[in-house]
C-alpha cells in the first residue's frame, strides 16, 4: 500500500493495519530529511492531493455561523426547525476537491447584481462575493455495508482528518439556493491540507461537546458523551498589498454543535454507504466571539462592513490575488491564492 500514489489502499485496511503502521513509522525520518538536516516544512514538496475522494459531503454543525449566516443570507431567518435534532448537510461534488497550493479560479454564475442595469433579473457573470469558509474534513478509511454505523463504532471508519476551505460564491449560492440548498455556487473549488492527520494521534485533543439541547434522539445520542476536538484554528490573507499574513479569523473545533460520530451515525443512519476516500466536511467552524467569525460573510457581514487589513486595505469579499491560508494545531496548513476569471465566453 505505501507504492501507491494516494493513501486509499492504505485507509481502506481499516484501524488495525492504521495503528500497526503508526507504531512502525513512529520515530523513522525520511532519508532525505536526516541526509539535509532540513525540517519537513523546509524541503520542496509538491502539492497534490493525499487521497482519491470517492464522495464529499458538507455539513453545517457549528450553531455559531448557521445562526449568523441564515440572519445574512436571508434577514429575519430562524435556524431552520430541524437543526437541532439532526447534522444538517448536502451531497457536494468530490470533482471540487484540489490540493493546497492549487489556485482557485474566479466562478462565473448567475445572480442579481444589486441597482445593476438587469433590475432584478440575474447576470452571468464572475462572482463579485467570493469567500472562503474554515472547516475541517473527515476522512472516511473502512467502507461500510449499508447498515447503520452508531457512534460508538463512527471512530473505526474514519482515518483521520483535513483542514478544509469549502470557497463559496455568496451571489450565486443566494439565487440558487432556496430551496433545494448550494450548487453552482460551491461546486468549484474545495481545497484540503496535503497532509491527512489520523484520528490516533489527535486522541489526546478530544474534549467534550457543548451541551445539546434538546438530547438527540438515541441512535445520535449514543452510549458515550460525544466529544470535539480542542483544535485552535487561524485563517490568514496574504494581499498583493501587504506580503505579510494577516490574520482574519481565530477560532476552535471545539466550537462545533455536533461530534464527529454523531454525524457519521446520522449520515449512515437512512442506508447511505461509507466509501474510502469520502470526505465529510464539518461546515465553516465558527466561534461566539466575533473574531471567531470564520468566512468573510460574517466577518464582513456580507460587504457591508469591510475588514480593515494593514495600509488602508479592506475587504468586503476577496479579491484576485489574495491567497487565503488556514491553520490548524497539529494540522498544518492550506494556502490557495485566487486567480481571475477566465475571460468573457462567447456567445452568439
Ligand atoms: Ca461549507
Amino acid at each position: 500500500v505505501f507504492e501507491q500514489p494516494d493513501l486509499n489502499a492504505l485507509m481502506a485496511l481499516g484501524k488495525d493495519a492504521w495503528l500497526e503502521c503508526l507504531a512502525a513509522i513512529d520515530g523513522i525520518e525520511p532519508p532525505q530529511l536526516r541526509a539535509s538536516g532540513a525540517t519537513l516544512s523546509e524541503v520542496e514538496l509538491e502539492a497534490r492531493l493525499p487521497f482519491a475522494a470517492s464522495d464529499f459531503v458538507d455539513f453545517y454543525a457549528s450553531r455559531h455561523h448557521a445562526a449568523r449566516a441564515g440572519q445574512l443570507m436571508r434577514p429575519g431567518a430562524q435556524l431552520p426547525e430541524a437543526w437541532p435534532f439532526l447534522p444538517l448537510g448536502y451531497h457536494s461534488r468530490a470533482s471540487s476537491i484540489i490540493a493546497s497550493g492549487e489556485p482557485v479560479r474566479r466562478p462565473w454564475g448567475q445572480f442579481v447584481l444589486q441597482n445593476g442595469p438587469s433590475g432584478d433579473r440575474p447576470t452571468y457573470a464572475p462572482t463579485r462575493k467570493l469567500d472562503f469558509e474554515l472547516e475541517l474534513g473527515f476522512v472516511v478509511g473502512t467502507p461500510s455495508d449499508g447498515g447503520p454505523v452508531s457512534p460508538e463504532r463512527a471512530m473505526d471508519h474514519v482515518f483521520g482528518i483535513v483542514l478544509l476551505n469549502d470557497w463559496s460564491a455568496r451571489d450565486i449560492q443566494a439565487l440558487e439556493g432556496r430551496p433545494l440548498g448550494p450548487f453552482l455556487g460551491k461546486a468549484f473549488a474545495t481545497s484540503i491540507s496535503n497532509w491527512v492527520v489520523p484520528l490516533e494521534a489527535l486522541k489526546t485533543r478530544r474534549v467534550p461537546i457543548e451541551p445539546q439541547t434538546p438530547p438527540p434522539l438515541p441512535h445520535l445520542l449514543g452510549a458515550e458523551p460525544a466529544m470535539s476536538f480542542d483544535l485552535e484554528l487561524t485563517a490568514q490573507i496574504v494581499t498583493a498589498r501587504s506580503p505579510e499574513p494577516q490574520i482574519l479569523c481565530r477560532t476552535n473545533a471545539r466550537h462545533l454543535y455536533w461530534s464527529m460520530e454523531q454525524h457519521v451515525a446520522h449520515l449512515t443512519s437512512g442506508g447511505a454507504r461509507l466509501r474510502t476516500g469520502d470526505l465529510l466536511g464539518t461546515g465553516t467552524i465558527s466561534g461566539p466571539e466575533p473574531d471567531a467569525r470564520a468566512c468573510m460573510l460574517e466577518l464582513s457581514e456580507n460587504g457591508e462592513r469591510p475588514v480593515l487589513l494593514a495600509g488602508g486595505d479592506e475587504r468586503g469579499y476577496l479579491h484576485d490575488g489574495d491567497e487565503v491560508i488556514i491553520s490548524g494545531e497539529g494540522l498544518g496548513t492550506l494556502r490557495n491564492r485566487i486567480l481571475a476569471a477566465s475571460p468573457e465566453v462567447a456567445t452568439p
